[in-house]
């Protein structure tokens, strides 16, 4: 029998996390954890400590981490506790690690998916924003380090599944395929009038009608920004014009995505909103693994609908296929002013409106450069953080300079 495929989790107490370890734990067989990291979540790791019993544990937080060795003590002689950013490098980069879960949220998790990247790992890319921030970079280093990257967003997996046979992400423009089609659930606010979106809440906005994410991502889905990094994020993946990246809005979340070829063939995946599935393909692949998800009913679906996305009131879509388009650093400060302007939004320092604001001044202010080392990159990230926090707090400046 082959030995187990060593898993390093980055994120583990997050939605992404959580929905791995579940499918690794239907799997003792073939998966061992490695290592589990967390931002401050003490009460949630020590919980994955117990469970899954992994060689390391990595709290960013360094207080955090003297906590959890503590609470640990005598009951997992087993588990190393690290603490720091470096230390989530260090365990994507180890030996005894085959498999890296990206799961970290936003521009944090950037380095050690690089580090994970360099070291030819098999990455399981859930974090969009590291290579919407840094993908010119990101794919470089992808193919230096002989790493493989396999999309577990679930649309991405969904193109993936559609796509030529022995095809993997990062090997140019797919043979015969003409477009992608993405689809998006259109969020919770889909069919909500322009006039009721100032007033929309944090609670509003993470109530999202059929998948069941972090507040992250859950405001991106109401924004449709997430798309707009998806977007960014399958040009990458896939080498394809964002022209031919067509956004489709598909209420029920049923279809995943489609690859459309030249002969007029459209291949769709389907499957319940359930991210094991994505999950499992990326941990199995090339073969499939049980993985917890309901089986799809059909009859129960009853059908399926297709409409385009309203730009007007989702205008954080527009500005990411714009950034896009820009090149160089402009989709890094349209990624790091989002991350503002979201937390701010989730910390009501923001209506939900005027967050498309603070990115596209942001943008506006800031020039973009190209995107051709880290040091740039993080340097842009930085600037732009510091301009879209600036735009938070004198929010006044701010409307007049993006009414
Ligand atoms: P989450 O908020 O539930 O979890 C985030 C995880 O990252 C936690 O473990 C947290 O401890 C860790 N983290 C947060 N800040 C950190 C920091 N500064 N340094 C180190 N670790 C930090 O998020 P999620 O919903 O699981 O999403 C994770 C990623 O996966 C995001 O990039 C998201 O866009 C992507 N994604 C999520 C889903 C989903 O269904 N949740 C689907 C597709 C893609
Ligand atoms: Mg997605």
């Amino acid at each position: 029998m082959r030995a187990p495929q060593g898993v390093a989790i980055l994120g583990a107490t997050g939605s992404v996390g959580l929905s791995t370890l579940d499918v690794i734990a239907r799997h003792s067989e073939r998966f061992r954890v490695v290592a589990l990291t967390a931002n401050r979540d003490v009460e949630g790791m020590l919980a994955l400590c117990r469970r899954h019993r992994p060689d390391w544990a990595v709290m960013v937080d360094a207080e955090a981490a003297q906590r959890l060795a503590r609470e640990l003590h005598g009951e997992a002689p087993d588990t190393q506790v690290l603490a720091g950013a470096e230390a989530l490098s260090q365990v994507a980069s180890m030996e005894q690690v085959d498999t890296v879960m990206a799961a970290i949220v936003g521009a944090a998790g950037l380095l050690p998916t690089l580090e994970a990247a360099r070291s030819g790992k098999r990455i399981l890319l859930a974090n969009k924003e590291a290579l919407v921030m840094a993908g010119a970079l990101f794919m470089q280093e992808v193919a230096a380090g002989g790493a493989t990257l396999l999309p577990v967003d679930s649309e991405h997996n969904a193109l993936f599944q559609g796509m030529p046979a022995a095809y993997v992400p990062g090997a140019g423009r797919p043979e015969g395929v003409t477009r992608i089609l993405l689809t998006a659930s259109g969020g919770p606010f889909r069919t909500t009038a322009a006039e009721q979106m100032s007033k929309l809440s944090p609670e509003q906005a993470c109530a999202h009608p059929t998948w069941d994410m972090g507040r992250k991502i859950s405001v991106d889905s109401a924004t449709m920004m997430n798309k707009g990094l998806e977007v960014i994020e399958a040009c990458w993946l896939y080498t394809m014009p964002e022209e031919d990246v067509q956004v489709i809005i598909h209420p029920q979340s049923v279809v995943h995505s489609m690859v459309q070829y030249q002969d007029g063939s459209v291949l769709a995946q389907l499957g319940n909103p359930d991210m094991r599935t994505p999950i499992a393909h990326c941990l199995a692949w090339p073969q499939r693994i049980e993985a917890g998800v309901e089986p799809l009913d059909m009859f129960a679906v009853g059908r399926l609908d297709f409409e385009p996305p309203d730009l007007r009131r989702f205008p954080c879509l527009r500005l990411a296929q714009e950034a896009w388009h820009a090149g160089g650093t402009a989709a890094t400060i349209l990624n790091a002013a989002n991350e503002i302007a979201v937390q701010a939004f989730l910390d009501r320092r923001l209506a939900f409106t005027e967050i498309h604001g603070v990115i596209e001044a942001t943008l506006a202010q800031l020039v973009s450069a190209e995107a051709d080392s880290i040091e740039r990159i993080l340097e842009h990230d930085a600037r732009a953080r510091a301009c879209a926090s600036e735009l938070v707090s004198g929010r006044r400046t701010a409307q007049r300079v993006y009414s």
